[in-house]
């Protein structure tokens, strides 16, 4: 039930966005700060192995997602999709949050919401990265056959 909602929500976030692929979690902030009105900030930085491996800091005029510097540019993107994840069921949830604010516990249904918004950009942007690449191979002698089968994030 929840995760429906959740996923609707997402659909139609994903739909406005309107992102190329293949994803690039960076623009992707870039454009849900754009369309919150509130920029999200990226910052790699060196984090404890045995902390989490990322943060999210609301303040005021902006979000500050902080990612591990040690780990896989994947291990990185999803990091950074999960601390979205909080901002989208937030948002959702029209939840006022105290200025500023470093979120670094969250409740069990807070960090499934995470996984579920995460996982699911993921899912999506893969599997319609996949869907163009084989439309380029296998039926792209032109633009306008990708474009024919590419009807964005719908
Ligand atoms: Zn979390």
């Amino acid at each position: 039930m929840r995760d429906a909602r959740l996923r609707r929500h997402l659909r139609g976030l994903l739909r406005r966005l309107d992102l190329p692929l293949p994803l690039e979690v960076g623009l992707l902030c870039e454009r849900l700060g754009q369309l919150r009105g509130t920029p999200i900030a990226l910052l790699e930085w060196e984090l404890e192995p045995t902390g989490p491996s990322g943060m999210l800091v609301s303040r005021v005029d902006e979000d500050v997602i902080v990612f591990q510097s040690r780990t896989s540019r994947a291990h990185q993107a999803h990091i950074i999709l999960h601390e979205v994840g909080h901002i989208v069921a937030q948002d959702l949830d029209g939840v006022a949050l105290p200025q500023p604010l470093l979120r670094t516990s969250y409740t069990a249904r807070d960090e499934r919401d995470a996984e579920v918004i995460a996982s699911t950009i993921m899912h999506r942007a893969l599997s319609m990265t996949r869907r163009l690449d084989h439309v380029a191979q296998v039926g792209g002698r032109s633009v306008q056959s990708s474009l024919v089968l590419w009807d964005g994030w719908s």
